[in-house]
């Protein structure tokens, strides 16, 4: 879904995007899917749509969710290195100690490094970081870049926002 001024602002369902059409709210821009057939006629299953009336909203901030998590630490231990799956959340101050659940306090770890920690300090349990934890960049390609591999239609719009 696009702004009036074509900045992408989210993902919504194919139910949702026709409903704005209908109701008047939104314009197909892309149709990248097909038909839907009502009783009455064969309606375009929108790809992107953007809305007549520009709606005013905050700047974006990218979600702070187990999976966005690991895709900022490219599904990677942030403590040993290890890729092979089975990934955790881990508190760098722990939780119990104070530690707050935000992206600079949170970091993808193994479940063997997360064990090894476990209620501990970085200090106390002689373990460092790879990358010092951040928030992602709010920016269209890393909020919307998960959905691009199957929506490639989706690229142009996404670019320079
Ligand atoms: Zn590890």
């Amino acid at each position: 879904m696009l702004n009036a001024n074509f900045e992408p602002i989210n993902v919504c369902t194919t139910r949702r995007a026709i409903g704005l059409m209908l109701g008047g709210k939104a314009a197909m821009v892309a149709n990248g899917r097909g038909y839907i057939r009502t009783v009455k006629e064969l309606i375009p299953r929108p790809s992107v749509i953007r809305l007549d009336v520009q709606i005013h909203r905050p700047r974006p901030r990218v979600k702070l969710t187990r999976r966005e998590v690991f895709r900022r630490d490219n599904y990677t231990c942030q403590y040993c290195g290890r890729r092979d799956g089975g990934l955790t959340v881990d508190h760098v101050i722990p939780r119990h100690l104070g530690g707050p659940h935000t992206w600079t306090n949170v970091v993808a770890a193994c479940p063997s490094c997360n064990h090894h920690k476990g209620g501990r300090r970085l200090e106390e349990a002689h373990m460092n970081l790879h990358h010092v934890p951040k928030e992602p960049p709010a920016n269209a390609a890393y909020i919307f870049g998960r959905h691009l591999a199957e929506n490639e239609e989706w690229s142009q719009y996404i670019k320079g926002w």
